[in-house]
């Protein structure tokens, strides 16, 4: 027979099952939860939780009630939409980000990024379910609107506790200043703890009792997020409102790229392109600053001369000082290039290259793209100027710490653009300011969010 906890994993995966038959647009990272094991008995709300690694702990009593079962015989899938729900709950945390978006937020009051971070989710939730799980928090318990961001909210409802503190304070003469943690309990009386994955912004204590198979790492993370989002879209185009509104600006966000490639990639083939066809070009025609307004300039080529003729290389770094962070973004660049341009040829490259192959989609790069050791971006960029036939662009995605060509070894056919990938702003753009000093003028900085 089997025992509880057993029975209470098979619910969950059976409720991931009916999820992803439902929301076909997030199967990919319903698939990616690892629904795991029991929580341990220190947690304090004993329900369902998710780690920062996407990992699913449950307490089994709450799973059998809720899923009115005592064994797998009983389990009706109507019975399961509260579970649905829950999971879902869970789901929106690790896939909205809101472990990285609460080390963004800076030093914050835990219990109120906990609420504010359910509110962004049920909001959500409450939209495509008639019918939810009792006692969970949305915006309108504090006359907030739905709809609305995780930071929105966690705002919002900071600015809420000061007023009522300030009040209180006013009413009972002199008022200690609440702990975070008493101050959270006023807005829901504990109710919202979800683990790591949530808004808490660190691993809970409790959560390292328990032993955790490895689950998502950040960088797989961004990879599912990616898809998530993209099927989203590919969703909606189909069958118009029947994706919540705020799940599709979500997904609309998370593909934008840092950089408008359309813009930049044009005047890059163009420049190419035209120093190759004028032979020896004045060196302002060949590298005009991407700010330059190409349609204004009284310059002899047209962007409409050269389209569609791109061909490019991207030459991205895998060195050890790259973090998974980083290498998302890249990754996120080259989708944004690969619409552009429909396909490049990719060089991965730490001290050497270590991959060269033609791809028209991110995707089939899984698992390819390998590294780690030291940083040597010349042997990329030689190894796309030797490619044939040569490429009018060649785009370096690195963090800029690495030996740089001579520009006067790049042939004037050829565009080279250096995409400068960094988690600190300040850091990126004085490496853009060391990267046009080399004397190279197409240099654009990417921003990075989040942790290493
Ligand atoms: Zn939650």
């Amino acid at each position: 027979m089997m025992d509880k906890s057993q029975l209470a994993k098979k619910i969950l995966l059976n409720v991931r099952y009916l999820c992803m038959t439902k929301y076909p647009y997030l199967a990919p990272s319903l698939q990616a939860l690892t629904i795991w094991g029991e929580l341990p008995k220190s947690a304090p709300v004993q329900t369902v939780a998710v780690t920062k690694d996407w990992i699913v702990l449950y307490n089994s009593d709450f799973v059998l009630e809720m899923a009115g079962a005592t064994n797998f015989s009983d389990i009706r899938s109507e019975n399961l939409t509260n579970l649905e729900f829950i999971l879902l709950h869970e789901l929106h945390h690790v896939l909205r980000n809101h472990h990285v978006r609460t080390i963004a937020l800076g030093d914050v009051v835990e219990e109120i990024a906990l609420v504010a971070s359910d509110c962004e989710v049920n909001s959500s939730l409450c939209s495509i379910f008639s019918h939810h799980p009792d006692g969970i928090v949305r915006p309108k318990d504090f006359s907030l609107p739905d709809f609305h961001s995780y930071e929105f909210y966690y705002e919002q409802l900071l600015n809420h506790l000061r007023l009522q503190r300030g009040r209180r304070g006013r009413g009972q003469g002199q008022q200690q200043e609440g702990s975070g943690q008493q101050q959270g309990e006023t807005l829901h009386e504990g109710r919202c703890r979800c683990g790591g994955g949530s808004g808490a912004g660190k691993t809970p204590a409790w959560e390292k009792e328990v032993s955790l198979p490895p689950g998502v790492s950040e960088a797989r993370a961004e990879a599912i997020r990616q898809e998530t989002a993209r099927r989203i879209l590919e969703w909606e185009q189909k069958r118009q409102g029947s994706v919540p509104s705020d799940l599709i600006r979500w997904a609309e966000q998370y593909l934008q790229p840092r950089v408008d490639w359309r813009s930049l990639l044009r005047v890059a083939v163009v420049t190419a392109t035209a120093s190759h066809r004028l032979g020896k070009a004045d060196y302002t025609y060949r590298r005009p600053s991407r700010r330059t307004d190409w349609y204004s300039q009284p310059v002899i080529v047209r962007p409409g001369m050269v389209e569609p003729e791109a061909s490019v290389a991207v030459v991205i770094d895998t060195s050890g000082s790259i973090s998974d962070n980083e290498l998302a973004q890249a990754l996120s660049e080259l989708r944004a290039i690969l619409q552009e341009v429909g396909s490049v040829v990719v060089i991965s490259c730490d001290a050497a290259v270590n991959l060269v192959t033609k791809i028209f989609s991110v995707e089939e790069l899984r698992g390819r793209v390998k590294g780690g050791g030291g940083t040597d971006m010349r042997e990329g960029v030689k190894a796309a100027l030797s490619l044939k036939p040569t490429p009018n662009v060649v785009i370096v995605l690195t963090d800029g710490y690495t030996d740089f060509p001579s520009p006067s070894e790049i042939p004037s056919s050829v565009e080279v653009v250096w995409g400068i990938l960094g988690r600190d702003v300040m850091d990126v753009l004085r490496m853009v300011g060391e990267v046009k000093q080399v004397g190279f003028r197409n240099v654009v900085p990417i921003p990075v969010k989040g942790g290493d």
